[in-house]
Formats: structure tokens, sequence, C-alpha cells
């Protein structure tokens, strides 16, 4: 009979590669918690309408991408394609902004896309993202975009580039809208089919066409610079100082737009080209308009997230990451000695420390080979006499000395214990 395999897209993380993705969560959470963020945990599926309204329904994730199903109770759910639809509808739902000031959230979770699978794009993948909710204030643009970047810094992660830009408002964009459209017009027939779709549905999508012939017609085509007003032109150059002023360089980018139509002034990405064709890490931006669509006060907001696969991939390409050592490993064979040390194991667990406890039942000689190759620094032995007389032999792997040591006064030796055992994982 054929096995079954995992589902196209989806993709085991096996525990070698979990020790990269362990140490990504630990750097995000202290990152984010001396910045004062909170986590939030939203659920997996959601109303399909919080998808249409929130992303806006001329988009590709929302046209193309959904996981939508009907439940038994024939209401239409859809496993969320992404983080910050979610959050806004919680923000509303619970009056998060009924508690005053600003919000400062953040969630990692899998998210789930219909896409055509290829390296560092998957049908489930994992979004770390954040939301500063209530606050339009342009340091909240800098501070959220200055800390994805003290993330990837902080993992190790050279190489990236920053592309800014600004969408305006939606009057800057309405104007601009008009003359890209007619800009590009004459040359419809020219353009790939998913832009000349977008012509009427969503113009500026246009600007993201990976289609060569369409970038040459857009090289020409008005820049949304060039229609911001005043006020969203001295937002835009107060965030870039504020960059600056942070020792973070950025790359004008008027080309880069975002998929979802909330998004308002400030946008953003961080690519590396590590990562072949699929070279955004981190994306974002300000989405002013969101909350109030979703039937919520008007609230400012700025977030972005991070693809957390394509983090690792990075990751893995520039330093190994080797999995926490075992630091006991116990031996044993004959059934007192089995059922003692199996005492002893989690005694010594409850003491802090990491045991392995041989099951195999095996010959001496084969579980202390295991025990080599399980990389802990010491063996605990329990044959026979050690069971009659209440003893464990205590062997240091390296060395290879031995000592006889009572079993209840084991864990009077507890603190030298640990000392030695530190000593030797540190000299490994
Ligand atoms: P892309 O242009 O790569 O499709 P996107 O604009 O759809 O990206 P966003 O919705 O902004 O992406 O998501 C933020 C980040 O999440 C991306 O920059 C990327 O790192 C990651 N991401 C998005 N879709 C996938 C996917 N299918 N598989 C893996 N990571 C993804
Ligand atoms: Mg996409």
């Amino acid at each position: 009979m054929s096995s079954i395999q995992a589902s196209r897209g989806t993709r085991d993380i096996l525990p070698d590669e979990v020790s990269y993705w362990q140490r990504v969560e630990t750097i995000v959470r202290e990152i984010l918690v001396r910045a004062a963020y909170q986590e939030i945990r939203t659920p997996i599926f959601e109303q399909t309408a919080l998808f249409e309204r929130g992303m806006g329904e001329a988009t590709d994730v929302v046209n193309k991408e959904m996981y939508t199903f009907k439940d038994r109770g024939d209401r239409s759910l859809t496993i969320r394609p992404e983080g910050t639809a979610g959050v806004a509808r919680s923000y509303i739902e619970h009056n998060l902004h009924a508690q005053g000031g600003v919000q400062r959230l953040w969630y990692a979770g899998a998210m789930f896309r219909y896409e055509r699978p290829q390296a560092g794009r998957q049908r489930q993948f994992h979004q770390l993202g954040v939301e500063v909710l209530g606050s339009g204030d342009v340091r909240a643009d800098a501070e959220a975009i200055a800390l994805a970047t003290e993330i990837l810094q902080t993992l190790g992660l050279k190489d990236l580039r920053l592309d800014l830009n600004s969408i305006g408002d939606a009057n800057d964009r309405q104007t601009y809208r008009e003359a890209l459209v007619n800009y590009l017009t004459p040359f419809k027939e020219e353009l790939d089919a998913d832009s000349q779709d977008r012509l009427t549905r969503n113009p500026l999508r246009i600007l993201d066409s990976k289609d060569p012939r369409t970038q040459t017609i857009l090289d020409q085509a008005p820049s949304i610079l060039d229609y911001l007003g005043s006020d969203s032109q001295r937002r835009f150059d107060r965030v870039q100082q504020l960059l600056s002023d942070l020792g973070i360089a950025c790359n004008i980018n008027s080309r880069l737009v975002r998929g979802l139509d909330y998004y308002t002034h400030t946008v953003f990405e961080i690519q590396s080209d590590d990562l072949g064709a699929q070279a955004t890490v981190c994306a974002g931006g300000r989405y002013d308009g969101l909350v109030s669509e979703l039937g919520g006060p008007e609230t400012p907001a700025i977030g972005w997230a991070m693809g957390l696969e394509r983090l690792i991939l990075l990751l893995q390409q520039i330093q190994p990451v080797s999995p926490s050592k075992v630091d006991f490993y116990v031996v044993s064979r004959g059934e007192k000695a089995e059922s003692q040390a199996l005492i002893l194991a989690q005694l010594l667990r409850r003491s802090g420390f990491t045991i392995e406890l041989d099951l195999s039942g095996s010959a001496f000689g084969k579980q202390f080979k295991r025990a080599d190759r399980s990389g802990a620094v010491a063996c605990l032995i329990l044959g026979d006499s050690e069971a009659e007389t209440k003893t464990v032999q205590l062997k240091w792997l390296k060395s290879g000395e031995q000592t006889a040591i009572e079993q209840s006064a084991l864990l009077e030796t507890i603190a030298d214990l640990r000392t030695k055992i530190s000593h030797l994982k540190d000299e490994n």
C-alpha cells in the first residue's frame, strides 16, 4: 500500500530544524518584550467576510489564494491567510481601544494560502507580525521598522535591503490611480494578462508585476511620489529622517505598493538577495483605514509581517545551531537496576538536569555506544550489583574517569555536578 505523505505545500519541521525556530522565537520574544509589545493569539479560522472586507476583494490573496469552506452549519469560513485582519477584529471586538493609548501587539503562527509551492513559498507557512494600533505618529512607523531590522540583525542576518515608499492617503492615491490608468491604457494590449485585469480592478497592483514587458512599460509610468499631498510628503520626509537618525539605511522604491487595500502612507519591505525569487523576508506598512473599514473607530495603525520559513532559510545559510546537550545518559540492566534508574532519572530532572534514559534493555556495551552518540557529558550506570548496594557508577565520558556514589548521596553532590557539567559543556 502506498504511504500517505504531507499535503502539497506543507512540510514537517523536523527536530534538527526546530532548533533554528526556537532560536528565532527566543530572540523575537526578548526584543519585542523590551519594546513593550504584548502577544496576542487569535483563531486560525475566521468568517470569510473578515478577509474579504479587511484585505479587499481585488487582491490576489482573496481572489485566488484563500482556503475557504462551508462548515456543517453552512457558514463560510476561511483558514487565515494572514494575521492583521484577525488582530484588528479582536481589537474591535474586545474594545482594546477603550484602554486608551497605543496597543502594541505581536503574533506568530501558521498562515494558509493556496499558492504554487516553491522554495520559500508554501501553502502552510508561518508569519511573525506586529501591529501598533492607535498611533498615527510617524515615530510609530520608524519604531516598527527599526524593530524589524533589530530582529534580523540580532539573528546575524546580513546583506538585507530596506525598500521604503509612501502611497499617500486616499486622495493622493485617487489622483495617482487616474494618472496611472491614463498612462497604461494605451499599452493595454501589451500588458501581461494579470495586469490587464488589474487595470480596472486594482491598477496600483500592476506596479508589482514581475512580467518583463510590463516592467519596461512601467519605466516611464508616473510615480506615486509626484502625487503626494503636502501632508503626505511631510510624513514621508520625516520617516526617512527618523530612520536615518537611527542609522537605518533605506532605498526609496516608488514602485513598492502593497497588495492590500487598507494600506496608507508608509510601505516597506526588507529583502535578501540570498533567497532567490522569494526575496522578501518582511513586509509592512501603515493601514489607517482598516479598523474603521471593519466597523471599529477610526484607528491609525502600522504593522509588518515576516515570513519565518524565509528567515530560517537565511539563518541556515549562515550558522549551524546545535540542539541543547544531554547532561546524563542513564544506562541500566536488570529489573531492579532498571526501576532504580527510572527513579534516579526523575530526581535528577527535578534538580534541573537533562537526562536521557536508555530503554533498550540491551547489553551494557551497546548502551555505552548510544551514550557516546547522545552527546551526553556523563553516564550513570546501574547493574545488579549497584542495585543491591544502592549505588550508581558515575562515568565522565570524555575522560573516562569513573566513580561509585551512593544513590542517596548523589543529590548531595548536585552543586558540584552542576559546576563540573557546565565546565565540560563549555569546553565542547
Ligand atoms: P509575495 O510577494 O512573496 O507573495 P506577499 O506580498 O503575498 O508576498 P505578505 O502578504 O506581505 O506577502 O506577507 C508577508 C511575508 O510573509 C512575505 O514577505 C513573506 O516573507 C511571507 N510569505 C507570504 N506568503 C508566503 C508563502 N506562501 N510562503 C512562505 N512565506 C510567505
Ligand atoms: Mg503573495
